[in-house]
C-alpha cells in the first residue's frame, strides 16, 4: 500500500509542499444567494445556494439540518457532485449511497451536508464518461484520468471553508474517508474536532474502484 505522501508525491505534489496539491482557492467572492426550508424523507433542512454571481445556475448548496447547533461542533459532511451516483445511483461508485448516509446522519446529529459542484473530482461529467470506458478497459480511477491527460483530484475544498464559515459552522466532526478533506479542513479557518467515517459496503460493480480509493488515494475505511 502506498503512503499518502507517495500518493501525492505521485500525482506532482513536492511532499513538503501539501497546500499546492490542496489548492484553496483564495480571493472567491462567493456569497449566499438564496434560502429555503427544505423538508426531506431524512428531516428538514435549511438549503443555502452559494455562488459568486446571482444568476450561477450551479451554485453550491448547503443543507443545515433544523436541529444543528451551530455554537458546538457540527458533523459535516462535504460532498462533491457526482451526477451518475446522486442522482441515478450508479453502482461505479459510492456517492449515491454516501449521500444518503450523509443526510441520514445529518438529520440523526443535527449535522449539515456541503455539495460542491465539482463533477467528477473536478473534471466534469464528460471528462467522467471518457474516464468510465477506460476504466472498462482495466485502468483503475486514478490511471483512467492520467491516461486522459486530467488531474486525478481537482477539487476545492477551500469553497466549503468559506460556506461554512458564513454559515455560521466554526468547528466540525467531519464526515468523511478521504484524508486529503481532513488536511485540507486542518489548515483551514474551520476547526476539525474529530473525522467520522463513512462506512458504505462494498458492491460486485465497485469493489475495484473502493480496493483504488483505498490502495492508491490513501482513503481510510
Ligand atoms: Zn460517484
Amino acid at each position: 500500500m502506498r503512503l499518502l505522501s507517495d500518493t501525492m508525491e505521485m500525482w506532482g505534489c513536492k511532499k513538503n509542499k501539501p497546500q499546492y496539491f490542496l489548492s484553496i482557492v483564495e480571493n472567491m467572492e462567493m456569497k449566499k444567494q438564496a434560502e429555503a426550508l427544505m423538508p426531506t424523507p431524512w428531516g428538514n433542512f435549511t438549503m443555502s445556494a452559494y455562488s459568486d454571481d446571482s444568476k450561477d445556475k450551479m451554485p453550491h448548496i448547503a443543507l443545515v439540518h433544523e436541529s444543528a447547533d451551530r455554537s458546538a461542533p457540527v458533523l459535516v459532511r462535504i460532498h462533491s457532485e457526482c451526477l451518475t451516483g446522486d442522482l441515478f445511483s450508479s453502482n461505479r461508485c459510492d456517492c449515491g449511497e454516501q449521500l444518503e448516509r450523509a443526510l441520514e446522519l445529518a438529520a440523526e446529529k443535527g449535522g449539515a451536508v456541503i455539495y460542491l459542484r465539482q463533477e467528477g473530482r473536478g473534471i466534469g461529467i464528460i471528462n467522467k464518461l471518457k474516464a468510465y470506458n477506460l476504466q472498462d478497459e482495466g485502468y483503475n480511477t486514478a490511471d483512467a484520468n492520467a491516461h486522459l491527460g486530467l488531474p486525478v483530484d481537482d477539487r476545492h475544498y477551500g469553497l466549503a471553508e468559506e460556506i461554512l464559515l458564513d454559515l455560521g459552522i466554526n468547528s466540525i466532526h467531519i464526515l468523511t474517508n478521504n484524508p486529503l478533506k481532513i488536511k485540507a479542513m486542518e489548515i483551514s479557518k474551520v476547526n476539525v474536532v474529530s473525522r467520522v467515517p463513512l462506512i458504505i459496503k462494498a458492491k460486485k460493480e465497485n469493489e475495484f474502484y473502493l480496493r483504488t480509493k483505498s490502495e492508491i488515494m490513501g482513503h481510510l475505511f
